[in-house]
């Protein structure tokens, strides 16, 4: 746990959270700031700062995000009609937060390419 981390008081629960999903390892729950019907944020437990972060030592954690995140969308309610699964990175990649998360999307059609 990194201590000025909000993500990582969101996975401790010291900031109340209404996950809709939750595990040993990862913890789903509503983005704050909605930018479609549905907005759910996949995070692992552990403290990843971003993408580039992440070493071989965590290959079975996000492989173990991936496999979950259908199971995740059904409980969201978009996994019939489909969703975006998007990582944002640093700068460029319009990463606010510096704990790897994953966005699902849904409840709209998505737009392509992304802005
Ligand atoms: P990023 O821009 O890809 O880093 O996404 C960070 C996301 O976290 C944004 O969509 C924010 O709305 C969301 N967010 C920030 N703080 C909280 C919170 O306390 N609860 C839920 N979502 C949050």
């Amino acid at each position: 746990m990194q201590q000025d981390c909000i993500f990582c008081k969101i996975a401790a629960k010291t900031i109340p959270v209404n996950a809709i999903y939750e595990d040993e390892q990862l913890i789903a729950f509503p983005d704050i700031n909605p930018v479609a019907p549905v907005h759910v944020l996949v995070i692992p437990k552990k403290h990843i700062a971003n993408i580039l972060e992440a070493t071989s030592d965590d290959a079975e954690l996000l492989g173990h995000i991936m496999a979950t995140i259908p199971k995740i969308a059904a409980i969201a309610g978009v996994a019939e009609d489909g969703f975006r699964t998007v990582i944002n990175t640093k700068d460029n990649g319009g990463q606010t937060v510096y704990h790897l998360h994953f966005h699902i999307l849904g409840g709209r059609f998505m737009t392509w390419p992304p802005g």
